[in-house]
């Protein structure tokens, strides 16, 4: 970098690089270009953690992510056009998710890009960025640099966190200014996400609803465990008595073994509860839409609702007593007012959601323990439940189809936000920017559980977590090919069918070609060794699950969504 700057001067990089630090900014995600190359070498020099990607979809997956483990916004460093657009399925997938997350991209100037003259990688960012996050700004003056990341820092993480765009056209960055302007115009943002407390009235009427109940329940969602109000939240379920169910990424924000766990009994209660207490989870499709046979129709169910967007209310049923508010402050508000007249729920809807959830658990217990060879979903997910039970302070992620929705089942989660995965659209590809962030967020080690076709699309970046050393143990669950390998090309033709990969594929070679520890495994014990191994030594691992090829089925749990054709052609 030959950036020159005259001691009395500051510049457009200087300025981007300082109000990020200002606001506690440590880390940057990105992949380096024009016109971004020198911002992230300076940036490091600056002593800002700059963590390169192979490509922009994961950087931007793992700063999403970054938010939703420290409740600060993610930041995502892109070039124009093409790495851009790149970044924007992560970006759009955060504001999905109500993860917060700064995209900061490069573009080219916008005189030409205005009158379409054709710019180097000439696009108009800002105005395609719009509709797909929560906020999107340009910067054109080095002097709004300050406001500008005070905005966007704002915009992330207050309210319904999401994502944000900043648009910082390639001219910005060597705009100088006088340095102590320029230091004067920057902003720290005071309380990004103030609390936002509920109405006495509106907790009242939640209390009365709940106290009413014969058969209450409680859904926790990922929006409680962005919250990092754990303590409350136990309180509440345990000071209650009433029994509750995790979403995915809310697993282990209660141990999944504790006595009030319904999940092992979740189609029961979904159907049968009468009064339902939503906690930072949304009646989107994941629950399908709080009506129709998973809900036990006829319909007769009470919802209270806790989000702090008021709009997410009634947005599928009536919501009969709405809560809005940020979580800490709605459950401290409930717990205030639950005074000591508060009965536990009638034991008949207790014992009975025991009852259902023992022999469920039988049931699965069944199928977790066979050692058989080739494996299948159940016996390899039964060692990788051991390892997370030994090691409850391991950061899941998890992708995959049958991987996905058997994983979820199967592993048990003891700790708030160890469990990541793919989130309110089940995309699949965040992976491995996922798992890059968990680890360097937290420092905790990283176990990925991920199918052979969710790999594929952040696989590269296994060269990036061997970069950066990190405690990342990948598994593969390698069945040849997408829901299953043994699909047919039914005209005979020497393609294969579009569902299938080439048999027996080797994935831990990829990590040992990156300097990473590469084991092949085809039991559940040779499994549980290997991710052993991995996890005590810390290195990065990818481990080859062969499992066998006939075993998965159409799109996991959710084949229902797939449209069938009705027309037979001769
Ligand atoms: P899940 O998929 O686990 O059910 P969702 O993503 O559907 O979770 O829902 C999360 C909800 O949590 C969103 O409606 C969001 O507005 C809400 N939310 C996020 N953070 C907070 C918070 N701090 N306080 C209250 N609600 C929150
Ligand atoms: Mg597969």
């Amino acid at each position: 970098a030959d950036v020159h700057v005259e001691p009395d001067l500051t510049d457009g990089f200087h300025l981007v690089i300082d109000a990020l630090k200002l606001n506690g900014i440590e880390t940057i995600y990105g992949v380096p270009g024009i016109p971004i190359t020198d911002l992230g070498r300076l940036a490091q020099a600056a002593g800002i953690r700059v963590i390169s990607f192979r490509h922009e979809q994961n950087a931007g997956n793992a700063a999403a992510i970054a938010g939703f483990l420290t409740k600060k916004p993610g930041v995502c460093l892109t070039v124009s056009a093409p790495g851009f657009l790149n970044g924007l399925t992560a970006l759009a997938n955060a504001t999905t998710n109500c993860f917060p997350m700064i995209l900061i991209s490069g573009s080219s100037e916008r005189e030409i890009v205005d009158l379409q003259q054709g710019d180097y990688e000439e696009m108009d960012q800002l105005a395609i960025a719009k509709p797909l996050c929560k906020a999107a700004f340009r910067v054109l003056h080095a002097a709004d640099i300050g406001i500008a990341v005070a905005r966007a820092i704002r915009a992330a993480v207050s309210g319904r966190p999401g994502g944000v765009y900043l648009d910082l056209p390639a001219k910005l960055f060597s705009q100088v200014m006088d340095a102590e302007l320029g230091e004067k115009s920057l902003v720290k943002v005071i309380d990004p996400a103030p609390a936002q407390l509920p109405a006495p009235s509106a907790v009242k009427r939640a209390l009365d609803v709940l106290k009413s109940a014969k058969r209450p329940l409680i859904i926790l969602g990922k929006g409680a465990a962005y919250a990092q109000a754990d303590d409350a939240i136990r309180q509440l379920v345990e000071k209650s008595g009433i029994p509750y169910i995790p979403m995915s990424m809310a697993k282990g924000l209660l141990p999944d073994t504790h006595p009030l766990s319904a999940g092992a009994a979740r189609s029961t209660v979904l159907k049968d509860s009468d009064v339902v207490l939503l906690v930072g989870a949304r009646l989107n499709w994941l629950l399908s839409h709080g009506k129709g046979k998973q809900w036990g129709e006829p319909f007769t169910k009470k919802f209270i609702q806790i989000d702090i967007e008021p709009r997410e209310m009634d947005s599928n049923v009536e919501i009969v007593a709405p809560l809005v508010g940020d979580i800490g402050s709605v459950v401290e508000a409930l717990l205030a007012s639950m005074d000591g007249s508060w009965q536990a729920p009638p034991a008949e809807w207790t014992n009975a959601i025991m009852a259902k959830k023992d022999a469920n658990i039988a049931k699965m217990a069944s199928k977790l323990g066979k050692n058989s060879s080739p494996m299948d979903f159940h016996s390899a997910l039964g060692a990788l439940r051991t390892v997370i039970k030994e090691r409850p302070d391991a950061i899941l992620v998890n992708e995959g189809a049958n991987t996905l929705d058997l994983a979820r089942g199967v592993i048990d989660m003891y700790q708030p936000r160890k469990r990541l995965d793919v989130g309110t659209w089940g995309v699949m590809g965040i992976g491995m920017g996922f798992a890059v962030a968990a680890a360097i967020e937290t420092g905790k080690p990283v176990l990925a559980v991920e199918g052979d076709s969710a790999f594929g699309f952040s696989g590269m970046e296994v060269e990036t977590i061997c970069r950066y050393n990190l405690p990342v143990c990948i598994v593969v669950f390698n069945n040849n090919g997408i829901y299953r390998g043994t699909d047919v090309n039914p005209t005979g033709h020497s393609d294969v069918a579009p569902t299938v990969f080439v048999a027996d594929a080797r994935y831990d070679k990829m990590m040992e070609a990156f300097g990473g520890a590469g084991v092949n495994v085809t039991t559940p014990d040779e499994l549980k060794r290997a991710v052993d191994e991995a996890m005590d030594s810390g290195r990065p691992t990818l481990i080859n699950a062969v499992i066998d090829p006939a075993a998965g089925s159409e799109s996991g749990n959710i084949g229902s969504l797939n449209p069938q054709s009705v027309v037979k052609r001769k």
